[in-house]
């Protein structure tokens, strides 16, 4: 899911969320939210190597972990790869692994129904499923 969004709105959030808006972190911020598809950081770097050549890896998961703990964007760890992957989509939603691409695609968190059963033994604070497999030709 990757939103249209100009670079006054980008600094505007930026700012409701308490977060300096510099440059490096307006590159990286609209990247996530509007060019990547669930990027790594390497994708992050791999792209602002052209408009920021000396900003490191260091710093590029630096600046997503500013805007991680801001809320702008949200970060998954998941199981078919040992890199983490950043996540535009903030609100709480699932996702299907198409195993022929790679490719990460967000699900409606409406689409996976908890039985009521955990909700009275457990608190859950978040929920996220990783679907995998291929699509279906139509
Ligand atoms: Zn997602």
């Amino acid at each position: 899911m990757k939103a249209k969004l100009t670079t006054k709105s980008l600094i505007g959030r930026l700012e409701a969320a308490g977060v300096q808006p510099t440059a490096q972190r307006i590159a990286v911020f609209q990247y996530v939210m509007c060019e990547g598809d669930h990027p790594t950081a390497e994708a992050v770097k791999a792209w602002m190597d052209e408009y920021f050549p000396k900003m490191s890896l260091a710093t590029v998961y630096n600046t997503l972990r500013i805007l991680v703990k801001a809320k702008l964007i949200r970060e998954f760890k998941l199981p078919h790869t040992d890199k983490v992957v950043y996540d535009c989509n903030i609100k709480e939603h699932h996702h299907f692994l198409d195993e022929d691409t790679g490719k990460l695609i967000d699900l409606d968190s409406e689409t996976i129904k908890l039985n009521p059963r955990l909700k009275r033994k457990y608190r859950i604070t978040e929920t996220h499923v990783l679907l995998r497999g291929t699509r279906r030709s139509e």
